[in-house]
Order: structure tokens, then sequence, then C-alpha cells
């Protein structure tokens, strides 16, 4: 997939579990995908978001890099 911010850069998700991280893709009833955990990328643009039912919903956090141990 591409970025959805408009970056150009694509995205690769793997949907193997054997993979770390992996990405669950379900389809809702109306085909559209819906992934699961969220997307946040850890260059570029750091994109966070979120794809369900074919639409990406933003985080509050979207553009920062990820930090996924603040404590
Ligand atoms: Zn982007």
């Amino acid at each position: 997939m591409s970025c959805p911010c408009g970056c150009g850069d694509s995205i690769t998700l793997s949907l193997q579990a054997i993979h770390k991280p992996h990405w669950s893709l379900s389809q809702t009833e109306s085909l559209r995908p819906t992934l699961y955990p969220s997307v946040w990328r850890d260059v570029g643009c750091f994109s966070h978001f979120w794809v369900r039912d074919g639409r990406v919903f933003w985080c509050a956090d979207t553009g920062f890099p990820p930090v996924r141990s603040r404590f």
C-alpha cells in the first residue's frame, strides 16, 4: 500500500504470523479492509493510523517517531 499521508512512500506490511511485527487483515461485510493493529511508520513521515472498514483513521501522535516504551 502507499502511505495515506501522501508522502509517496510505500508501506509493506507483513500479514504472515511468523513475522514480527505482522498485521491481520480482515474484511467487513462491505468487503472493505480492516487492519489490526495500527500502522506506525518508524521511518520517513512517522505516520500512525488505523485502517478500519477501508478508511484511514489518524492517531493523535502521527508524525512523531514511535516510542514503544515511554516509561
Ligand atoms: Zn507518509
